[in-house]
């Protein structure tokens, strides 16, 4: 059985489903059949999100909900000749909008509650594309196979119980042939109530789904050809690693690196599973294997970069107190202590991260500083000449830079925002120099 879930760019319009469609279809003799992961079209989870604050607000909502409702039903006809498949869910998406505006509030519960119509419109429409082509096709609801508990917009899997439901929901569909066709990102609490895995986290229910069913292999496909030394977009020159180690990349995809969400790894791992990184509209490049058998080097192999993160500086005992604080735990990326300080970096991506850590700062009367996280990871990175080689180049694009080996597969540097291009383009050239082309 192989896992493969395919992000957002690749379910984008009819196009990009079609192409979803070649290479479900090359994986057509799979034993025990192939379980198709889908993340919502591009864009769509974070205009849902807009779409459901604005209508919690009284703010004017109307036209972008149905510019995004038509566009999901123009993608339907396109590919199965009529909008019929999604009927029933553009008016419960219409619904809950409107009930939304009218009780003038929202709340992490809704907003879970709506966004799950991203992945849901997706999911149905590419299967009822598989039917209209007479191909094979279950659908499974994904919120009956992930179980979590009550955190909203970024729940903790119960493994144990998402592993009775898997087996349950998915073990009598698996068969040579079929396709089962489920959603990433969403799952239910055991009320029965919509959460979601927090952003980018369909990757994540691929794993969970991969290590449930034990899948030879989780495939995520993407729009870049593999995991890069860097990203693509941020240094054109970064190249593809044709295998990466599960402690690399989970160092790297914490720091920044968006191509895979840091959790992924963890069910991956503890099933022995390997994940492949593959480009959907280049099926055929070799993309990368991310396992824990790879053959071993002493080189550092990746940069990534963590922007908005905020770092405060206080006392051990509050550093104590702030890194168990609800409503910032889960968004510390690092904690330096030393002996009377701490030192508590952030990574303050959405409005409400920030607005709770400026409430912590305030209360506590420290100040927050704006910074960026470089990382380098690689394997061996603790050693002497490999730490003062990254400080060398930290040196090339900063002098303020504060580095800390976090582990023997990471060392990072805490840098002013307008510096970290600069410290990334000198690591990346340090990585090539001492990689050679082409790994
Ligand atoms: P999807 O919608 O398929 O989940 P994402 O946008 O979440 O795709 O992740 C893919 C993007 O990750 C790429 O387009 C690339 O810009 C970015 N990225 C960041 N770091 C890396 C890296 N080291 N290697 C490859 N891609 C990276
Ligand atoms: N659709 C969700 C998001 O945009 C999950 C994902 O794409 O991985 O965050
Ligand atoms: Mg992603």
């Amino acid at each position: 059985m192989i896992v493969a879930k395919f992000g957002g760019t690749s379910v984008a319009d009819a196009a990009a489903l079609r192409q979803v469609q070649a290479v479900v279809s090359s994986m057509a003799d799979e034993p025990g059949g192939v379980i198709v992961v889908l993340s919502a079209t591009a864009g769509t989870t974070s205009r849902l999100l807009d779409i459901a604050r604005r209508a919690g607000s009284g703010e004017p909502f109307e036209g972008d909900l149905s510019d995004l409702l038509q566009r999901h039903q123009n993608i339907a006809t396109e590919l199965t000749g009529n909008a019929d498949c999604v009927a029933d869910l553009v008016s419960a998406c219409r619904e809950f909008a409107h009930a939304v505006a009218e009780l003038g509030e929202w709340n992490d519960a809704t907003l879970d509650a709506f966004c799950a119509f991203g992945e849901l419109l997706s999911t149905t429409i590419y299967h009822a594309f598989r039917r209209s082509s007479g191909l094979a096709s279950s659908f499974v609801d994904a919120r009956r196979l992930i179980a979590t508990d009550d955190r909203y917009q970024n729940a903790s899997v119960d493994h144990a119980g998402t592993h009775v439901r898997c087996s349950a929901e998915l073990l009598g569909v698996c068969s040579t042939g079929n396709v089962i066709v489920t959603q990433g990102f969403i799952a239910s609490n055991h009320a029965g109530m919509t959460t979601t895995l927090g952003r980018g986290g369909s990757d994540y229910s691929a794993a969970i789904i991969g290590a449930c069913i034990l899948a030879r292999q989780i495939r995520i496909y993407t729009d870049v050809s593999g995991v890069f030394t860097c990203d693509p977009r941020l240094v054109p020159t970064a190249l593809p690693l044709r295998s990466i180690g599960f402690d690399e990349m989970r160092d790297m995809a914490s720091y920044g690196a968006k191509v895979l969400h840091p959790d992924t790894l963890l069910p991956a791992v503890s099933a022995s599973i390997p994940v492949y990184v593959l480009n959907t509209f280049r099926p055929d490049d070799r993309g990368t294997c991310i396992t824990d058998q790879i053959v071993t080097h002493s080189e550092p192999r990746g940069v990534s970069v963590l922007n908005d993160v905020l770092k405060l500086t206080v006392r051990r005992e509050i550093g104590t107190l702030i890194a168990q604080n609800e409503l910032v735990s889960s968004s510390i990326v690092l904690t330096i202590s030393s002996k009377d300080t701490m030192t508590i970096c952030v990574h303050a991506s959405t409005a409400q991260s920030r607005s709770a850590v400026d409430a912590i700062a305030h209360a506590h009367e420290v100040r927050t500083v704006p910074q960026s996280i470089v990382a380098v990871t690689g394997q061996h990175m603790s050693d002497a000449n490999t730490v003062a080689d990254v400080s060398r180049c930290f040196a090339a694009g900063t002098d303020t830079a504060q580095i800390c080996v976090v582990s023997d597969t990471c060392v990072i540097g805490i840098v002013e925002r307008d510096d970290a291009h600069a410290c990334v383009r000198s690591l990346h050239e340090m990585v090539i120099r001492r990689q050679g082309p082409g790994e």
